[in-house]
């Protein structure tokens, strides 16, 4: 039996495609292109309204063959879309249920205890699940459930077992990983993993403000593996769309959390995620969130616009922004960020920085990142990959570095 894995959304749902391979293998099956597969899975995201309109082209095209594979619907999805779903596919099944799937026989363990089938240069090791935070907008507490954090020890072995195999960046995932709890704090579970030996980056998503400790800046300053690049999502400048989203913090709070850390470790590169358009977002909202932007410097910011999600509170909330003036939202943060970061770019002209080179790009360049997750982009042979390498910056654009290799 041959299958195929088709993966939206973030790290979290790439992490447990990995997850469904090793056990479709321990289970007899072989991976293949998806049109010779007897089953593909689709594990999906319903984050977004877009992601779903993905999922509908994607089940359509594969109905649509004459010899229809097994179907499966799962991952990050709301009940009502899988409702929608349901009788396009076989089964529509929770990936907490894997190990119970009615394709297996064997039946039991927790699907966190199934070992990742790790390829490529980065490992994502997921340390929690789910979500008690409940921000307004958003469906992960509904679609992944309460927070549920692995045994430190399970999460140090997979850390264990990526770094002997050869993996040189490890992502720690978890919808809100600061809040992980576990036997031992987050920030011991980092200290933890930074001294296992041999040459690797430490990275964690996604952050939230309210659960940054003091010891989790501490931690960061003393673990030499563990980059000086965070992911640090605000969501609004404006403290009255903060506390529509149900964000508990405001943006003074943000700022104090922010130069407290560039305290600690002056050199930390941060970025940010940002929702423009929430319902009630009025322009003096939106210029709060500008002017955040102007005074925190961002690295980079994943901006998105508003979009209302069933289950969730904002979705009965009214919808005050048209798309067309999102859209412009997005454009003006996204301008701000362009000249914010072309001018901290600048700064790397002329110095050499250390890359660990990721993959070939469609221009048959190399496409790697430095630890603060810059892109850098050079020529050099293919075998590098995987490996981390000395790069003379020349040359910058807003969103990438380019240069020569100095040395391995
Ligand atoms: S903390 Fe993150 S995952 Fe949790 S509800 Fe808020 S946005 Fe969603």
């Amino acid at each position: 039996m041959k299958y195929h894995i088709i993966t939206f959304g973030c790290q979290m749902n790439r992490s447990d495609s990995q997850r469904i391979s090793t056990y479709l293998e321990e289970n007899g099956y072989e991976e293949a292109p998806k049109e010779e597969a007897d089953l593909v899975v689709i594990n999906a995201c319903s984050i977004r309204r877009s992601a779903t309109n993905r999922i509908h082209g994607k089940i359509n095209r594969i109905n649509s063959r004459e010899i229809k594979p097994t179907t499966i619907l799962t991952g990050c999805v709301l009940k009502k879309d899988k409702i929608k779903f349901r009788h396009l596919f076989d089964h529509v099944l929770r990936i907490e249920d894997l190990t119970k799937w009615p394709l297996f026989e064997a039946k039991g363990k927790n699907y966190f205890k199934v070992t990742p089938k790790l390829e490529g240069i980065s490992a994502f090791v997921p340390i929690m699940t789910g979500c008690n935070n409940f921000c307004t907008y958003c469906v992960v507490p509904y679609t992944r459930g309460k927070e549920v954090s692995r045994p430190a020890e399970d999460i140090i072995k997979e850390a264990e077992q990526a770094v002997t195999s050869g993996h040189k960046e490890l992502w720690l995932l978890g919808q809100n990983v600061n809040s992980y709890k576990g036997e031992m704090s987050f920030a011991d579970l980092l200290r933890k993993i930074n001294q296992i030996k041999g040459d690797f980056w430490i990275r964690f998503v996604s952050s939230h403000p309210k659960d940054f400790s003091d010891d989790l800046i501490k931690a960061m300053t003393e673990c030499r593996k563990v980059v000086k690049s965070l992911n640090l999502p605000v969501q609004s400048g404006d403290n009255e769309i903060l506390q529509k989203m149900n964000r508990p913090y405001t943006r003074e709070d943000y700022k104090g959390l922010v130069m407290k850390i560039k305290k600690a470790m002056p050199e930390i590169e941060l970025s940010t995620d940002v929702i423009v358009g929430f319902p009630g977002e009025k322009e003096r909202h939106f210029h709060n969130t500008v002017e955040l932007f102007r005074e925190i410097q961002f690295d980079m910011a994943y901006i998105s616009c508003y979009s209302s999600r069933p289950q969730t509170a904002a979705y009965a909330m009214k919808e005050t922004v048209s798309d067309k003036e999102k859209k412009r939202r997005e454009r003006v943060l996204t301008e701000i960020l362009k000249e914010i970061t072309l001018e901290k770019n600048k700064k790397y002209i002329g110095k050499d920085v250390r890359v660990l080179a990721l993959k070939i790009n469609k221009n048959g360049k190399i496409q790697g990142k430095t630890a603060k997750n810059k892109t850098v982009i050079f020529e050099g042979p293919k075998k590098i990959t995987g490996t981390f390498v000395k790069i003379k910056i020349n040359q910058v654009s807003p969103w990438t570095l380019k240069g020569k290799i100095l040395s391995k």
